[in-house]
Formats: structure tokens, sequence, C-alpha cells
């Protein structure tokens, strides 16, 4: 069989082949020069695996799209305080270029606009490096991202840093505010060097990807930037990434996504997939017109948006029921799925309604693949109260699900590794609660 995931690509590719509407961006000659008709799709999910259709494995330069990334490694290098000093993060609702700063501090309103993508850039790598140690701290981190080693465009960069006066004027104007401390020619020609990495689709999908998957490339298995990293950098994605046309994405296509000038967007859809297009023509706010398409079509068909509510919370109780009868009658709650905060308030509420007459209660765990560390907590803390309330609580964890369970203060739980251990003999149970914590076998 083969996969349906490229077949699929493939035909959306061909629904949007005849759109030729929209620019190349001409402000930048070399780009000017790129071949309009380039169509690309490619999906990279959180295990590593490529799906891809067209112009995959074209390289352009990456121009906006390096922002984020930007944004992750001056978060990661220099830590939060110091960049959120010098880069806010509301969307500014203008478009990429314009000279949005906060009035009074002259902070930069976002890290997906210019002027805070040059600030973003000059807080890369460790305080004290020089423009070009920070260039190759820069490509370096975007390589990290992609999983291969990328190369920056001499052309490309040299076309644009001719015609770079209004980045300039950004640059000097943040200078004016001391947002920037250093030579404002030098950061953007460092910021422009930036832009010029270039990539194919696959690497932004892997780029993409890395952030779907909590910061780890897939590929690679190399931790690039840490959790809370990502969540920043996703949650400005998905204010900021689109520039102007952010609320229109936020609903239309509600993935937190980036666009650059060369053609390419990238989405990541936490703990999914990575998602890159590639299409050169643009649209009024310098968007891929077939780029946006594709996002579209991909939202809607596989229901990606972010805002599409999870299966509901109710169905983490697969069975509440009693086994046995008499004083050997044991009180199970069998759970399924994932669990977070809603499915264990739902588990506690269960427990509450069915407020049990038997001794022994047993929480199913087997059929749970995933817990947060709200729902362990929450868990634990109801195992406490049924102890303290006169109960002996079993937890039936095979997978360890629930590593080391510690109900803490006067709670007590005997973990068992199947269900009919838990409904053993009183003779076995005494056995058993003399290893309250322990796995039984
Ligand atoms: N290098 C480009 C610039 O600064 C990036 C713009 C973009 O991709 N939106 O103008």
């Amino acid at each position: 069989m083969r996969s349906v995931i490229p077949d699929y690509l493939a035909e959306v590719l061909r629904d949007v082949e005849s759109n030729t509407s929209g620019q190349l961006a001409d402000y930048i000659p070399e780009l000017a020069a790129a071949d309009p008709k380039r169509l690309g799709a490619a999906f990279a999910t959180v295990d590593g695996e490529i799906y891809g259709a067209g112009d995959i494995d074209t390289e352009f330069t990456i121009q906006s799209i390096s922002k984020p990334f930007m944004y992750a490694l001056a978060l990661a290098d220099r830590s939060f305080a110091p960049v959120l000093a010098k880069v806010g993060v509301e969307p500014s609702g203008e478009a990429f270029n314009q000279i949005s700063l906060e009035s009074d501090t002259g902070r930069p309103f976002n890290p997906m606009i210019n002027a805070g993508a040059i600030t973003a850039h000059s807080l890369a790598g460790s305080e004290g490096m020089n423009p070009t140690e920070r260039v190759e701290r820069v490509v370096h981190g975007l390589s990290a991202f992609a999983g291969r080693e990328l190369r920056i465009d001499e052309a490309v960069c040299v076309s644009e840093m001719e015609h770079a006066h209004r980045n300039l004027a950004i640059a000097y104007m943040l200078r004016g505010y001391g947002i920037l401390t250093e030579d404002p020619r030098a950061i953007v020609e460092g910021y422009i060097r930036q832009c010029s990495v270039l990539v194919t689709a696959r690497d932004l999908a892997m780029m993409a990807a890395t952030l779907a998957n909590r910061g780890v490339n897939p590929l690679s298995g190399e931790r690039v930037v840490g959790e809370p990293v990502v969540r920043q950098v996703l949650s400005v994605m998905s204010t900021c990434g689109m520039y102007d046309a952010a609320g229109d994405w936020a609903t239309q296509v509600g993935i937190p996504a980036k666009s650059g000038v060369a053609g390419g967007l990238i989405g990541a859809l936490p703990g999914q997939i990575g998602i890159a297009t590639f299409s050169p023509r643009l649209d009024a706010h310098g968007n891929s017109v077939r780029g946006v398409s594709l996002f579209e079509r991909f939202s809607s068909d596989m229901g990606l948006h972010v805002m599409e509510v999870p299966a509901a919370a109710r169905a983490i109780v697969r069975s509440n029921h009693v086994l046995g009868d008499g004083p050997h009658a044991v009180r199970v709650l069998q759970l399924q799925g994932g669990i977070g905060f809603a499915g264990a308030e739902r588990v506690v509420r269960e427990i509450l309604n069915t407020a049990p007459a038997e001794v022994r209660v047993v929480l199913d765990l087997t059929m749970i693949y995933s817990i947060n560390d709200v729902a362990r907590r929450m868990l634990l803390e109801a195992v406490r109260r049924l102890t303290l309330d006169g109960h002996e609580v079993y937890l039936v964890d095979p997978e360890s699900i629930v590593p080391d369970p510690d109900p803490g203060d006067g709670g007590r739980v005997t973990v068992v590794g199947v269900l009919e251990q838990a409904v053993i003999s009183q003779h076995k149970v005494a056995q058993h609660r003399s290893r309250p914590t322990k796995r039984g076998t």
C-alpha cells in the first residue's frame, strides 16, 4: 500500500496551482529573480516522518521565517527577562516593516516584525559576542532546528543590504532609544545574513516540527531549546506571526505560523506536525498567496485548527463497577485516554458521586496513555483522601504511567500490574499491604 498523505498533498497542490495571483517580492532585487511557478508542501511529524509533494527540495531564503527561531535562540541564550525588557509580545496589527515601537520606551511591539526581529538578533548568543560570532551562533542555531547544516545565500544577502534603508532606519531608531546598544549597521547586516539562510520546504517542515515537538528535533533528537521557550514562541507566532493578517489567520487557519517574503510559510501544530509550504508570489501582506490557500485547505480538511475542541473528557471514565460482594466487594473505576486537568476533575467527581461503600477502591490506569502533572497530583490527592476516609486504594498501572506514586500525608496506595491482583483474597492483600507503594509483580 502507498501512504495516503503524499497523494493528498499532491491533490491539494494541483488545486491551488492555477492561482497565479500575487507578486514576487521586488524590494530585494535578487528575490524578484525567483521562479514564480515553484510550489511545494511538506509535513514533518513529531517522530520524524516527512511527507511532501512538489518542490520540497528547492532552496530559497528563509527570510522572516527565521524570526520565531531567532526569538527562541535569544530567549534560550539570554533567558526571558532581558529579552522581554527589549521586545514586547503585543500584536502590532501592522505590516512587517512598519516602524512600530512603543511610544515611551521605544520597545518594538513583538519579535515577528522587523523592529523586534532586529532586536532579537542582537540578543542571540552570549553577551559580548561580536557580529561575526553572533551570525555563526544564529546559523548554527537555525541548523539545529533543521537538523542539517544550513548556509547563507551571499547574493541575496548583498542584494538586500544594498536596499536596506528601511531596516537601517529602524535600527538607528532602536539605537536612539537604547534598545540596540551596538553599531546599528552591523546588527542589520547580521539580521540580513540571518534572513538569507537557505532552506527547503523539507527543512522548514522539520524546523516547525521541532517546535511542535517541544523543542527537540525529531530526527537528530537534539534538544534545541527548552519547553518554556517553545511555548513563548508558539504563542507569539499565533498572535503576531502573520502581521496584519494575524486575526484572519487565527480564525481561518488556527495554526501558529510564520511567513517569509521568499515564499515560504510554516505552521507548527503542538504535539502533532510541522508544516511548510513554498510558493513565491505574495499577497499585499507579504504572505505567500498559494501558501495561505494551502494552509486553509490543510486546516479544514484535517481539522488542524488549534481551537478545534478535542473529544470531551467524560470519556475518561470507561466504567465504574463493583466486583465481588459482601466484605470482599471491590469498587473499580476503569479509566482511559489521556488525562489532563479536565479529565482528572471528571475522575474526582465520579468518585465523589459514587461515594463508594466498598473498602477497596481500584483506579485502573491500564488504558491511560498519558497523564500530565496536574492530573497526576489531583489523582494522588484523591487517593490520599480516600485513604483518610478508610479505603484501601489500588492503582492498576502496568506501564508506570504514574511513576513512584506517593499520595503524601496519610495517603497509601498499592500499585499492581493487573486488575486481578487488586481483587485477590484478603490474605494476599495483606501481603501487598506490607509494601504499600511498591509495584506488584
Ligand atoms: N529580510 C526581509 C526584511 O527584513 C524579511 C521580511 C519578510 O520575510 N517578511 O525585509
